[in-house]
């Protein structure tokens, strides 16, 4: 069983919005089970709308179009498989009735134009839109005129607004995939959160120990982000669920130290959620990340529970007023030195009262830095009940990403100190 995406919109190919739906709609078939085999987008016209629908009925067993059923005269997506299908489009009393609910609902007079989003093809059921007015069609094309054989698809068309699209897809066309294809395959896909290791050493440290299982159809991929590195398994078939704890359960043996979460998991999410269990409260010195750590953090529900305080001491003299630092240490040894990091994260934790308390410093660049201190050095310390830890690191990037990946590594200092350890 096999899918294709259309997802039209002009305004997908000039760059001006994100094509949301595509990431969207494939992560949504891939949990149901359903493989997804092309995506393409297209601009409004009719002609591109019908020629990328004829080329994925010759190929896919379901078709789903997104954009171009509202009312306007670039909302041609109804219109144009009407018309490459040879179907007549008919007025449905039921979607009237919804539209002059819609708008009786915001006090608004039904405007004339919406007449068009009653139509439906012959023999099209319709996914009722509880967030706007154009409502989805699905249809079966059999036989299909357009693949060898005549094999039978099913073509679906989704509105474009997201917040249409989404809901309509989980309460009507999820419902209707578990009938149209009861057998999809056993699909299960886990994905290992690690942070603190490059992908080729990761890859270098499981790659064997995994080889019989990606011998066996099991697919491994790398994703590698700022200061972190997704590792995918993917299993289908009988065997899928077996073959993807097994490989989990020898990754976490050879780079356990390094996973962090799984999933949708964040370093942030991960920390506000285990010092939450353990009851334990958190402050951030920040001079170089400016905020961005306390920022991650308080995305966070849950964070007013963990977080008592952050600073962004970035002048010297709030880093010795605000922290408690000493003037000596900062002429000696400098702002970014082990021994003002250290002492900013043991000055935040005394006037915070926090159990835990993360201390950055460091030179962003692209000025500021000299051979002793190059720019992208950075210190980071971890003050806890019994000890500070320190941390050196040079990541010379641009400045957002050298605050980025400062933050990580921050946060897996605190994790791995106060949590892990
Ligand atoms: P409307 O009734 O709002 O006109 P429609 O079904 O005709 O809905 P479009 O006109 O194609 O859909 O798109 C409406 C809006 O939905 C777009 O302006 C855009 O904000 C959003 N949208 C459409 N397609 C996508 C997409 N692929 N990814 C993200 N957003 C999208
Ligand atoms: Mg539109």
């Amino acid at each position: 069983m096999t899918v294709e995406l259309v997802n039209t919109g002009s305004e997908l190919l000039f760059g001006k919005i994100l094509n949301t739906h595509q990431q969207w709609l494939c992560r949504r078939l891939t949990d149901l089970g359903h493989t997804v085999l092309r995506q393409v987008a297209v601009p409004d016209t009719g002609e591109s709308i019908e020629q990328s629908v004829r080329e994925a009925l010759g190929r896919a067993d379901l078709v789903i179009t997104t954009g171009g059923l509202g009312p306007t005269c670039d909302d041609l997506t109804r219109e144009r498989i009407a018309a490459l299908l040879g179907r007549r489009l008919f007025p449905d009393a039921s979607v009237a009735e919804n539209i002059e609910r819609y708008f009786a609902g915001r006090r608004l007079t039904v405007p004339a134009r919406t007449v068009v989003e009653t139509l439906v093809p012959e023999g099209a059921e319709v996914l009722p839109n509880h967030f706007g007015t154009a409502p989805g069609l699905a249809m079966q094309v059999s036989p299909n005129p357009f693949r060898d054989g005549g094999a039978g698809s099913w073509l679906v068309m989704l509105p474009g607004p997201p917040r249409e699209l989404r809901p309509m897809f989980e309460q009507s066309l999820a419902p209707l995939l578990k009938v149209w294809f009861p057998r999809a395959e056993g699909f299960v896909c886990r994905t290992l959160k690690t942070t603190g290791i490059g992908e080729s050493s990761v890859e270098e440290r499981i790659g064997d120990p995994l080889k019989h299982l990606v011998d066996a159809g099991m697919e491994l991929g790398f994703c590698a982000r700022v200061g972190e590195v997704d590792v995918r398994f993917v299993g289908r078939g009988l065997g899928a669920e077996a073959q993807v704890a097994e490989a989990e359960e020898i990754t976490r043996g050879l780079v356990g130290a390094n996973v962090f979460g799984a999933e949708d998991d964040v370093l942030e999410s991960v920390i506000v959620r285990d010092f939450q269990k353990s009851g334990l409260t958190l402050a951030l010195a920040e001079s170089c990340t400016g905020g961005h750590i306390a920022n991650r953090v308080t995305n966070i529900s849950g964070a007013s529970a963990v977080l008592l305080a952050g600073y962004i001491p970035y002048a010297n003299a709030s880093k010795v007023r605000e922290l408690g630092v000493l003037p000596a240490t900062l002429e000696t040894y400098g702002a970014v030195s082990e021994e003002t990091v250290r002492e900013m994260a043991l000055g935040a934790r005394r006037a915070s009262g926090a159990d835990y308390a993360v201390a950055v410093t460091g030179i962003a660049g692209p000025t500021g830095g000299s051979t002793e201190k190059p720019v992208g050095l950075v210190y980071m310390a971890v003050a806890g009940p019994s000890e500070v830890v320190v941390q050196r690191k040079v990541n010379a990037f641009d400045r957002e990403t050298f605050k980025y990946l400062t933050a990580q590594q921050a946060m897996m200092l605190l994790w791995k100190t106060a949590i892990v350890a």
